[in-house]
């Protein structure tokens, strides 16, 4: 592991030091500081073991599904936690159009898009993106993250603003640091403090008011008309990250815009190919076609980074080749959410958010979170519980993610679990 290969690379240091001679020489000092940066290190893991935030990473010895394999033992395991909302991560027909792009057209390109980076099966991903979203363009990144952090510095100056979501996506957060707008951030779906801000924002050349369609912690969705109407009212435009909408929101699953019915007021749509979309890889920004001509001259993830790999291409087109042929997917993963969440609510749970697949059971305390979920891994159901610092303090919760492939034993079965150990752990009576 790397703790082994950090001791032997350490060890190395030291032989050559001693090779190389005494304490001032330029070997003696690099020791010295690999022991420095090691000190330094050990104190930050110990500070986050000690807050109680170390993530541990389970490790899957299957196919991402509805029933997992673990590396540490224990088959059939049933997964709520993943967002592979449409079941297509393992697709027999996504996994297909995979293998044969990566024969067609190799294992990547060993370059960015503009040197010779650009096959058509790129082309045509974008395409299809533009047209899945009723927009004029597309451009794919290597992941939303890049896409997030590629907008807004290519497409915001000092002149303008962006007013966004205190709790938008990290990536997003992340991407307006990179930008000289001015920043407004409003309190999170608050309307009336947006407006505020909106009116301040006037001033300034450009407004861009920047959302999470759907907030993946709580399962909630942005009010998009009424931000819509809003950004009407003051000549702001409107951009939505739709990483938790895209293929599943709306009744084809065009996402948040198509939900809300404001497809033709929503100007910027970023999302993403790694979650219900064959779930490999990839972003992309969809909107009018001259913002996509800028951010091939200017976004720097883009410029500067290598293109998707033809197996990722292959999956995501089939992906969207599936939810353009028909909407049934997106509708049974619509009818398995309003199950489970019905059935937790009359057990007695409280389920955060409305209708979307992410429902949150809010338990409050984070030991309880922690035990419940190890307690539903033990009944063969993975869940992940959620504590401060990732949800405010007080508001621990499970997320249980539903996914269209996930059967109605399969729900029944987890709710079942779920009474049991609400009750034997005291969140039920
Ligand atoms: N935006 C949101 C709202 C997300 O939830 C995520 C993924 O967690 C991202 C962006 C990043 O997407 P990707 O995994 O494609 O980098």
């Amino acid at each position: 592991g790397v703790a082994w290969s950090i001791g032997m690379w350490q060890r190395e240091l030291v032989r050559a030091a001693v090779r190389g001679g005494g304490a001032g020489s330029p070997r003696a000092a690099s020791v010295a500081a690999a022991s420095q940066l090691r000190r330094v290190l050990e104190s930050q893991l110990e500070d986050i073991r000690g807050s109680g935030t170390w993530k541990n990473e389970r490790v899957i010895a299957s196919r991402q599904g509805p029933h997992l394999r673990l590396a540490a033992g224990g088959d059939g395991i049933l997964n709520f936690c993943a967002n592979n909302y449409l079941g297509l991560s393992s697709h027999p027909e996504v996994i297909r159009a995979s293998v044969e792009a990566l024969e067609k057209f190799g294992a990547g390109l060993s370059s960015v898009r503009f040197i010779c980076g650009t096959q058509s099966i790129h082309k045509d991903l974008e395409e299809k993106i533009a047209r899945f979203h009723q927009r004029e363009d597309a451009i794919l990144y290597a992941s939303c993250f890049d896409a997030n952090a590629g907008i807004f510095e290519a497409l915001l100056t000092p002149e303008d603003a962006v007013l966004s979501d205190e709790l938008n996506h990290a990536s997003i957060i992340d991407g307006i640091r990179l930008c000289k707008a001015n920043k407004y951030r409003y309190k999170h779906m608050d309307m009336e403090d947006l407006e505020a801000k909106l009116q301040d924002a006037q001033k300034h050349r450009l407004r861009l008011v920047a959302t999470d369609g759907a907030f993946s912690m709580d399962g909630d969705i942005a009010p998009l008309r009424e931000i819509c109407q809003l950004a009407q009212k003051y000549d702001a435009l409107v951009f939505i990250d739709e990483c938790h909408a895209t293929g599943f929101l709306g009744p084809n699953g065009r996402g948040t815009d198509e939900l809300l019915g404001v497809m033709d007021k929503v100007t910027i749509i970023n999302s993403t190919l790694g979650k219900a979309l064959g779930g490999a890889a990839g972003g992309y920004t969809t909107g009018p076609k001259p913002l996509i001509d800028l951010l091939r001259q200017r976004s720097r993830p883009y410029l500067f980074s290598n293109s998707l790999p033809p197996a990722v291409v292959g999956c995501a087109s089939k992906a969207l080749h599936l939810l353009m042929e028909s909407n049934a997917i997106a509708q049974s993963m619509a009818a398995k959410t309003q199950r489970f969440r019905s059935k937790m609510t009359a057990a007695g749970f409280t389920i955060s958010g409305k209708d979307h697949p992410i429902c949150p059971v809010m338990l409050g305390d984070a030991r309880l979170a922690a035990v419940m979920a190890e307690d539903m891994l033990n009944r063969g159901i993975y869940v992940i519980g959620f504590s401060y610092p990732v949800v405010p303090k007080g508001k621990a919760r499970i997320r249980v993610q539903i996914s269209a492939v996930h059967s109605d034993e399969d729900i029944d079965r987890c709710v079942e679990a779920f009474t049991e150990v609400g009750r034997k752990h005291g969140a039920l009576p």
